[in-house]
């Protein structure tokens, strides 16, 4: 249907296996692909000659924007240099080492170091590494259930992919896997008693959280991971004081908490982490995306001082630690870290995220909040996402195989204006870089305005 007399487009059909995808629409040519060629700013551009305006960032990874020269030239240069070394056994290179350095001096105190992978799913498996070998050292080989969030989102390997509470990850794949858990999901709108309030909320998920780790006994359960906003699961941010209630719960139990960072990193959310924000004092921090801004792949681990400890103690005990990856702290993934963070600090991007962020979600409530369809508009910096609802006074969803989200993001599309349909209920989501303009916002939310005027009538 959408195959074109086009040899690229053939070829894309023929022989690429596209991830999260569905396979056999694609490779029958009846759903639409987008090769894309070109971006400058918050713009992409395809091989149609369509320029669109980028609204979730890539996958809320593009934060400087598209076609910085600045990282392009940083990348370059260490290609140039040198393209590759690795970083076992003590070695590293100028830009891995400084990289790290800059990590820490924007990092939530007490944080002690930063082991670096490639993307966000890797560095989550690490993390569960890394705390069963810290209960192993402190000899409690029985401590190692990790406990996530329905709808939270941690990766898609195995273990990742288990953490990840969105049944489009698990189905047809037999996960999740024995030693992951999962409690309710911090999601105010969809409360299980209308009457509740945000606090009320709040203490009632740290009671479930409490009762799960009772049901199961504390000394099964190693880690804790959440989002400080949960993210593909809808963006949603949490209810008031939740993140206080859920560390103390956790340090009660004497259980790690992992603030799972890929997203709310370098400044999505105003803050340069989610976990300042929220005041979260996590034991392991993942980032990825806004890293590198997506200029090449790269993940990292930050370790906090308590950990750390533990994992020294641990090779004065065994021997070097048992894990790494060949591209581990790859030299141009570092370099355009390097760039990336240089950029977000000089453009004033933290702040940019507050305040347009703050902008952008005023002006969509005032645009579509009061649409018959709009059951809610929730944001935090620059994440903002809308909830469509058949009935807004009893919450009551659309019927799923009406496609509401991925129609209005079909509609928007038309308008000019990439958002995303989230993968669980009918959610439109937002993720601008954050070099995103007051114009530019505006421009989201008059096309929002005309893509739910489309699908729903005026
Ligand atoms: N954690 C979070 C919070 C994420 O949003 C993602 C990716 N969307 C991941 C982990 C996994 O990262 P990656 O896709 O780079 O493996």
């Amino acid at each position: 249907m959408f195959l074109k007399n086009d040899q690229l487009d053939q070829w894309d059909r023929e022989y690429f296996f596209h991830p999260s995808t569905h396979l056999a629409q694609h490779a029958r040519g009846e759903s639409p692909n987008r090769i894309v060629t070109g971006g400058s700013g918050v713009y992409i551009e395809d091989r149609n000659g369509r320029r669109l305006l980028d609204a979730f960032a890539g996958l809320y990874c593009v934060n400087v924007g598209y076609g910085r020269t600045e990282i392009a030239e940083a990348i370059a240069a260490q290609a140039k240099e040198l393209a590759y070394y690795h970083a076992y056994v003590g070695h590293g290179t100028e830009a891995s080492i400084t990289l790290a350095k800059m990590i820490l001096e924007r990092a939530p105190k007490n944080m002690s170091k930063v082991y670096f992978g490639l993307g966000g799913s890797d560095a989550n498996e690490t993390n569960i590494k890394l705390v069963w070998y810290y209960n192993n050292i402190l000899g409690r080989p029985e401590k190692k259930k990790i406990i996530s969030r329905w709808r939270g989102y941690h990766g898609s390997g195995l273990m990742t992919g288990s953490l990840t509470g969105l049944a489009t990850f698990h189905n047809k794949f037999d996960l999740p896997l024995a030693p992951i858990l999962h409690t309710e999901a911090p999601y105010y709108y969809r409360r299980p008693d209308s009457a509740m309030s945000e606090e009320d909320l709040t203490a009632y998920l740290a009671a479930e959280l409490e009762a799960l780790i009772e049901r199961e006994g504390a000394d099964t359960i190693a880690a804790f991971i959440g989002e400080p906003v949960l993210g593909t699961g809808g963006i949603v941010p949490p209810p008031a004081g939740y993140w206080d209630a859920i560390q103390k719960v956790l340090k009660k139990h004497d259980i790690l908490l992992i603030a799972d960072e890929v997203v709310t990193g370098f400044g999505r959310l105003g803050s340069m982490f989610g976990s300042d924000h929220y005041g979260i004092e996590p034991d392991i921090i993942t980032i990825a995306k806004g890293l590198t801004s997506a200029y090449a792949p790269l993940s990292g681990s930050i370790v906090s001082k308590k950990v750390w400890e533990v994992l020294e103690r641990g090779t004065d005990e065994n021997g070097p630690i048992g894990h790494g990856w060949t591209y581990s702290a790859h030299p141009i993934g570092a370099a355009a870290g390097v760039a990336n963070l240089k950029l977000v600090d000089s453009l004033g991007l933290v702040k940019n995220a507050a305040e347009t962020g703050r902008h952008f979600l005023n002006a969509m409530k005032e645009a579509v909040g009061g649409h018959r369809h709009v059951g809610e508009v929730r944001g935090e910096g620059l994440l903002c996402a809308l909830e469509f609802v058949e009935d807004k006074e009893s919450r009551r969803a659309f019927d799923a195989g009406k496609k509401i989200g991925p129609q209005i993001a079909a509609a928007l599309l038309e308008e000019g204006v990439i958002g995303r349909a989230m993968p669980q209920g009918d959610i439109l989501g937002f993720a601008p870089p954050l070099c995103l303009t007051r114009e530019e916002a505006d421009r989201i939310v008059d096309a929002t305005v005309k893509a739910v005027q489309k699908v729903f009538g005026a």
